[in-house]
């Protein structure tokens, strides 16, 4: 059997770059090991967002993208993207004044084009008492401005009904074995039902997230390895104690932290642990879910959590190998290929889920050389998500 593309994981990602790839009227396999979703594309905060604070880093190119990515998702999948208010309290020894939030707020939106879901406010005063218990000690100001929120692992499910139904085959689960690249594609085998399968390739995309580096072991000859390490953030879920969502301040270490109401439970995160094992093995661990509670409960000190009415996940940030903190880092999707042109393997790791469907037109771009002129059969831009 022979493919345009085969792609290796079932994630955002690999739905993705599969929905893209059938909508350009390529033939596409993707071979996922366990469930579609089942690694960091059901771990995720679960926001549809423009990433507010990748400004400070300078990625001003990542967060308009995001904002535009953002837009188009609220119209494909009205009923899988909803806008939110969050809420930045702003006190006398925050990282940040009101100003520097302000200036950072006026840019999101006009990197948003002026749309009107980045717009934002300030909570008036009289209005904090509505704030679930918000700690109004030294606060100085509440802004108010919007993001999106999905359900990650519903979103990445109907990415890959879309692909299907454009004539992308899954095979799940289905494990890729191992790759042999020779001058006009790729080799691939695969095992399924226990059985090993081999299917030929003009193209290999491998978007198998955590385990990315690991699969490109198993190929020859062997491709150049991203830069790349795994750094986990960990969620609680808790009762539903919050009302309003939050974007709060870590008294431990000033990181960002989110408290978001999400389907009758309250989703708290996240953090950032260097993660050296087994991706399959990621939890939460107990000093990840102590810094989450100490910061839910600085600013909500009436807050009472039953620890028998908590659940936890974690999933791994693939980043570039760097130093410092991770939260500095870019969170721009990696890319790499096994010659510049006319690729056989092209790796993808990283980025976002907002993100998704403009990185898997990047993508194509980078292995439209290696693949035959076919008709296109849509447009992912207009393809609803149901
Ligand atoms: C803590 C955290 C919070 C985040 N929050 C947000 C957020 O709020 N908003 C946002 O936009 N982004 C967020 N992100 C980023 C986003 O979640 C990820 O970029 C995205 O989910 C990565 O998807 P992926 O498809 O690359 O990887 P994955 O979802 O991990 O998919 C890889 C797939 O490959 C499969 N696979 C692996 N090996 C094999 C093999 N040998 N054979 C077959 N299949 C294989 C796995 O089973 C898995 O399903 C967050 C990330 C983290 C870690």
């Amino acid at each position: 059997m022979q493919y345009d593309i085969v792609v290796i994981g079932a994630g955002i990602q690999g739905a993705g770059v599969a929905q893209a790839a059938a909508a350009a009227g390529y033939s596409v396999l993707v071979l996922e090991q366990s469930d579609i979703a089942n690694g960091t594309s059901s771990k995720s905060s679960k926001l549809i967002h423009g990433g507010l604070r990748y400004l400070e880093t300078g990625q001003l190119g990542l967060v308009r993208e995001s904002l535009q990515e953002r837009t188009i998702l609220l119209r494909l999948a009205p009923n899988l993207v909803h806008l939110s208010p969050l809420h930045i309290p702003v006190y006398r020894d925050s990282a940040r004044s009101p100003f520097t939030l302000a200036a950072g707020l006026s840019l999101y939106r006009l990197l948003a084009g002026m749309a009107k879901e980045a717009r934002f406010s300030r909570v008036p005063r009289a209005e904090w008492g509505d704030l679930d218990g918000l700690k109004t000690d030294q606060l100085r100001q509440v802004f108010r401005y919007y993001e999106a929120q999905t359900d990650d692992a519903a979103l990445t499910r109907a990415v890959m009904r879309s692909a299907r139904a454009l004539g992308a085959e899954l095979a799940l689960p289905a494990r890729f074995l191992q790759g042999r690249i020779d001058a006009e594609g790729c080799d691939v085998a695969y095992t399924q039902g226990g059985r090993e399968h081999q299917v030929r390739t003009r193209v290999l995309i491998n978007a198998a997230g955590p385990w990315a580096t690991e699969l490109l072991k198993h190929i020859e000859p062997a491709p150049p390895m991203p830069a790349v390490e795994l750094v986990q953030g960990a969620h609680l879920l808790l009762p539903p104690v919050l009302n309003h969502h939050y974007y709060l301040e870590a008294p431990a270490d000033r990181r960002g932290v989110f408290a978001l109401p999400w389907q009758n439970r309250l989703l708290l995160g996240t953090t950032e642990t260097l993660y050296t094992g087994d991706p399959a093995k990621a939890h939460c661990l107990e000093d990840e879910q102590a810094y989450l509670l100490e910061t839910l409960g600085h600013y909500f000190p009436g807050v009472n959590i039953d620890p028998g009415q908590m659940d936890s996940f974690a999933g791994l940030r693939v980043l570039p190998k760097g130093e410092g903190s991770a939260s500095g880092r870019s969170r721009e999707v990696i890319m790499a290929v096994d010659r510049p042109q006319q690729p056989r393997l092209l790796t993808l790791v990283g980025g976002k889920l907002t993100t998704y469907r403009a990185t898997a037109l990047q993508a194509l771009a980078r292995v439209a050389p290696s693949l035959p002129r076919r008709v296109p059969l849509a447009d992912t831009a207009d393809l609803p998500l149901e």
